[in-house]
């Protein structure tokens, strides 16, 4: 036989989906893989109702839908004050995760490097193999999730860095970066002319008194940078698999032919059913944010009164709980232990740091509140049933 791909042997499956498949073998609340167990807007989902009748049932065209990417550009502009072209700097992809694949596979060659911070969600390390480049990775620092500048700077200069991925607000730690660290970073992609990726798939999951800037908008970084985002998480519809990669027309075309042939295109009745909710107006935005707000508070209110150790965050949705009382020196054991014997999913630290000493698992609060409360109840077992 023939010898197989190097890349492909440079990661693992992804652990976050490995998680999901391991609780529901125990029967476990799901807290590992982010998703809501709660419906999306009742405006999208009639309107897919429509949509079964009367199509698109076809193709679209490979780079999306032209009122889905001129909704988007409109949503851009109110949001970020961005005039987005639609025709020439929007691709519609099958989810973020996709969006940035052909990002990755765009910009990178073979040999380059590219500056992740450490946590960072586990896809970035396995796209960045993928697309032939070496990850250089950047700590920031529990329990502020704080990054050394001058330690940024080493790794930016280093000649063969080509790109930085930059996740915010930030999963798994949920740092929403300051305007400050945002502008640091930005300057050092310009001093050392280096393309910024950022996901910004939690852009509307941002908890009081904490503001997104899209790094997009500072001086100098809209032709650098390539913003990868999604529909999953503002609008509860993470199996829709719809995304996108905003970027510079010249970029864009290059992931506009990467993405024709990895995928061809985004589903088209899907795309259509969602215009309406990239129309829905401010309010939308305002409820989903006191609706998290909400699930947080219930969440991290509930850890707290059981006594336990973990990171308040200020974007996103999760939290990352230290499990270093418990003695156990590996964390994919201890969460199928936790799916197992306490009936919670989570998700182990190590996918998520690159540093040796790692002492983290996360969980996610997207769910109903009976869900949190029945995840709650059955953690308030976990430091007996969890001591070795
Ligand atoms: N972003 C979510 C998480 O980190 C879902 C990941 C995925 O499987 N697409 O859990």
């Amino acid at each position: 036989m023939k010898e197989l791909s190097k890349r492909t042997a440079g990661f693992t499956d992804s652990v976050i989906r490995r998680m999901t498949r391991i609780s529901n073998q125990y029967g476990a609340i799901n807290l590992s893989q982010g998703f809501p167990d709660f419906d999306p807007p009742k405006e999208i989902t009639d309107r897919l109702k429509e949509i079964a009748d009367s199509g698109p049932h076809q193709y679209a065209l490979t780079w999306g839908a032209q009122n889905f990417r001129e909704a988007l550009a409109k949503k851009q502009e109110h949001f970020y004050g961005m005039k987005v072209d639609p025709d020439k700097e929007l691709v519609v992809t099958c989810g973020s995760t996709e969006a940035m694949m052909a990002a990755m596979m765009s910009v990178c060659n073979p040999g380059d490097e590219v500056v992740i911070f450490s946590p960072f969600y586990e896809n970035y390390g396995a796209d960045t193999i993928l697309s032939g480049a070496e990850p250089i990775y950047v700590p920031l620092v529990p329990p502020t999730f704080s990054f050394d500048a001058d330690r940024l700077e080493a790794a930016m200069k280093r000649d063969k860095v080509k790109a930085l991925i930059l996740c915010n607000p930030s999963n798994p730690c949920g740092k929403v970066f300051t305007k400050e660290e945002l502008e640091l970073i930005a300057s050092l992609a310009i001093k050392y002319d280096i393309y910024v990726i950022t996901d910004e798939v939690y852009e509307h999951i941002v908890y009081e008194p904490f503001q997104h800037i899209c790094i997009a908008t500072l001086p100098g970084m809209r032709e650098r940078t390539i913003v990868c985002n999604s529909l999953s998480k503002t609008y509860s519809i993470t199996g829709w698999r719809l995304g996108y990669v905003m970027a510079p027309a010249e970029i864009a075309d290059r992931v506009k032919k990467v993405h024709d042939f990895l995928t061809v295109g985004a589903a088209a009745p899907l795309m259509e059913a969602a215009v309406t909710g990239l129309c829905f107006d401010d309010s939308y935005y305002k409820g989903l944010q006191a609706h998290y707000t909400h699930m947080k508070e219930l969440f991290t209110g509930g850890l707290d009164e059981l006594g336990f150790t973990f990171t308040r965050p200020q974007g996103a949705y999760y939290v990352l709980m230290d499990i270093s009382e418990y003695g156990y020196s590996d964390d994919l054991l201890f969460c199928e232990d936790l799916a197992r014997k306490v009936g919670v999913g989570a998700v182990p630290g190590s996918s998520f740091f690159k540093e040796p000493e790692n002492r983290y698992i996360r969980f996610h609060f997207a769910k109903k509140d009976d869900t949190l409360e029945a995840a709650l109840d059955r953690l308030s077992d976990m430091k007996d049933k969890m001591k070795r």
